[in-house]
């Protein structure tokens, strides 16, 4: 009966509406960074779930945390205080060191949250006048999915059709302070970015540039709101990404590895002088902070607090960083690493991003392309060093295999 559902989903049959041109896998069960599929064949999951999967598949500490929780207590929606709640919110704020937290579901409604928190800020406490904020976002930017996001979102496959959509965004060039600096009005609320950009392919800025961003919401009274949703939680080497150039954003957004690959979870973290502006009945979610999804966070931010995954992203990252770089001009164009995450440019000589998925699939390796040439690699912070090097052999096969 596996093998059945495996070709309807993969099929034209198939009743999900949406498309995701899932690739030839029917996962099944997964351990560590190794995914089975229903035919019991065994992949190295170089994705990661886009690094919601930092801690590994079936973690124990996470398991454990889950399994203890579903026994105790899942759900009383906010209308009511479960014993998690506080402990969690304080154990997140501590890690980034900030003083509060709105906990949510999802990355898009986190940053849903942190747009709704900047305007009501700009309106309360800077004095802009009510509904004229505007928010400053970044060319090749990925938010999320909800029709506020794909509005200001320059992917013509995320907007199109989906209008009309909401005023007040405001877009400049990735990476360009002097733009930035240019699109600051007495109305801008915040800019809104992601230290590094993922879904764009690990897209890193000049090191200045961050930075700067951090001078400039200074200097003109803006938030800076870093959305850590993909970077953050240790995929970088560091808690968030914000800190390899030494930068402190008011508002960070996280969400994915958050979970610990378990439940949805994201929040809004940041000082009470911002997000106090949020008050009683103004804002919620009926599964933010619910309590399984608290046992799992706490799970996740002891982990993080013991700085292992971090040094694990950081080291292992060196090894990324080591084998693919000697790949440009050998199948590759570019390679962008920052710890344990890389962006990849494939040579369009050899074929699409997609053929090399392919490719990699066939030598028992997971991972996934984007806009065309590019591959995302992001495998859980806990792999093996030994099963990273399986995962660049594959790599270097796959490549070899079209012609590089
Ligand atoms: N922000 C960033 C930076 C992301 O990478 C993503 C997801 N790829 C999101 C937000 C949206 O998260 P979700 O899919 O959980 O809504």
């Amino acid at each position: 009966p596996q093998t059945r559902r495996s070709s309807v989903l993969l099929s034209p049959q198939s009743r999900l509406a949406q498309n995701y041109h899932p690739l030839p896998v029917v996962a099944s069960t997964a351990e560590g960074a190794w995914v089975t599929d229903v035919e019991g064949r065994r992949f190295l999951d170089m994705l990661g779930a886009y690094s919601a999967m930092n801690f590994g598949h079936a973690n124990a500490s996470v398991l454990a945390a889950a399994r203890q929780q579903l026994e105790r207590l899942t759900l009383v929606s906010r209308a009511f205080d479960h014993d998690l709640l506080e402990e969690f919110a304080t154990a997140l704020t501590d890690l980034v060191g900030k003083d509060m937290m709105v906990p949510m579901n999802t990355g898009a409604e986190a940053v849903e949250t942190a747009i709704k928190v900047a305007r009501k800020w700009a309106y309360e406490v800077k004095g802009v006048p009510a509904d004229t904020a505007e928010i400053i976002v970044m060319s090749g930017n990925f938010h999320g999915r909800t029709t506020t996001i794909v509005g200001f979102s320059d992917d013509p496959d995320a907007r199109g059709g989906f209008g009309p959509f909401a005023p007040g965004f405001v877009t400049v060039p990735f990476g360009d302070a002097a733009a930035l600096e240019a699109a600051i009005t007495p109305r801008t609320a915040a800019v809104l970015l992601e230290p590094v950009q993922g879904e764009a392919g690990v897209l890193i800025p000049p090191p200045d540039y961050l930075p700067r961003v951090r001078e400039l919401c200074t200097a003109h009274d803006v938030l800076m709101v870093a959305d850590e949703v993909q970077s953050g939680l240790g995929r970088t080497g560091t808690t968030l990404a914000c800190e390899v150039v030494g930068v402190e954003a008011d508002l960070y957004v996280l969400g994915k590895a958050l979970g610990g690959g378990v439940v949805p979870a994201s929040a809004v973290v940041g000082d009470a002088a911002v997000l106090r502006v949020l008050r009683a009945g103004q804002h919620g979610s009926t599964f933010g902070g619910n309590p399984l999804a608290c046992a799992v966070g706490l799970a996740v931010v002891e982990m993080l607090r013991t700085g292992e995954p971090q040094d694990r992203a950081a080291s292992l990252g060196r090894v990324l960083a080591e084998r693919l770089e000697p790949l440009v001009g050998r199948g590759l164009t570019q390679v962008r690493t920052q710890g344990l995450w890389a962006g990849l440019d494939v040579d369009p000589r050899l074929g699409t991003g997609r053929d090399v998925c392919e490719a990699l699939v066939a030598r028992g390796v997971l991972a996934k392309d984007t806009h065309g040439s590019t591959l995302r690699l992001s495998p859980p912070l806990t792999i093996d060093e030994a099963d990273l090097h399986f995962g660049l052999d594959a790599l270097e096969g796959a490549l070899a295999g079209l012609g590089a």
